[in-house]
């Protein structure tokens, strides 16, 4: 279920420190470290994998509950107006972390 080298796993874990703003059994959701948008939370599931490419069945459940809460989420964090999601998959997408995680970008108009 995690992977010790994981910095996500390890933020999980508590073993370094986040600023949380929602969690539940399935998910965990705090801010970006370096904020691309006024508002930059980052979701993640628990259970540590790289790709959507590696969903089996329960995954796959897990990322649809998260995008079911995430609407709320936004909304208790500043992006009432609207936001924006972003999944980085693999070097091309210059995905720096290799846990799954759902950029939640908002809290301004955003220019790109
Ligand atoms: P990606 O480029 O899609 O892999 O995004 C990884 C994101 O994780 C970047 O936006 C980083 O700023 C963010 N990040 C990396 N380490 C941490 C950390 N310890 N706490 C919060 N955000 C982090
Ligand atoms: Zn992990």
């Amino acid at each position: 279920m995690y992977d010790d080298n994981c910095t996500f796993c390890k933020i999980i874990k508590g073993e370094i420190p986040s600023t949380k703003v929602y969690e539940d059994d399935k998910m965990y959701v705090f801010k970006d470290i370096e904020p691309k948008a006024k508002v930059h939370l980052l979701a993640i599931p628990k259970d540590h994998f790289k790709l959507l490419s590696e969903m089996n069945g329960q995954r796959a459940m897990v990322i649809a509950y998260m995008l079911s809460k995430i609407p709320q989420i936004a909304a208790d964090n500043g992006c009432a107006n609207g936001y924006r999601l972003v999944v980085n998959q693999g070097d091309d997408a210059g995905q720096t972390v290799n846990h799954l995680h759902i950029h939640i970008l908002g809290g301004e108009n955003l220019p790109w």
